[in-house]
């Protein structure tokens, strides 16, 4: 389940510290430590999958998407507007090889 040297598997075993803004069995939402945008909050599956290539199914990504949709409504920003963003690969600049999303 854990990846040991993941630093976003540290931050979901609260081994590593983050602004977390939501979590529950599935999915975490902390802030990113250099943030893009005045909101830029990631949302990761709790359990290590590297990246959308690793996906079995469609279940967490979409868990991860309502969670970004219910963040922005928090944070008052779903109507002036949000990217939601998934990068995959070392080509599209994934540097975290655990799957998140941005929410910008
Ligand atoms: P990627 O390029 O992999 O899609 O994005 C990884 C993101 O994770 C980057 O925006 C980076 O700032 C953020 N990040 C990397 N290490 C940490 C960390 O230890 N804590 C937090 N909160 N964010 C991190
Ligand atoms: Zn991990």
């Amino acid at each position: 389940m854990m990846k040991k040297e993941c630093i976003f598997c540290k931050i979901i075993n609260h081994e590593a510290s983050a602004r977390i803004e939501y979590e529950d069995k599935d999915v975490i939402a902390f802030w990113d430590i250099n943030p893009s945008a005045p909101t830029h909050v990631l949302v990761a599956p709790k359990k290590h999958i590297k990246s959308i290539n690793e996906l079995e199914n469609k279940d967490i990504i979409s868990k991860m998407m309502f969670t970004a949709k219910k963040i922005a409504k928090a944070k008052k920003i779903a109507q002036s507007g949000y990217r939601l963003v998934i990068n995959t690969g070392p080509w599209s600049g994934q540097i975290v090889d655990h799957l998140h999303l941005h929410l910008l």
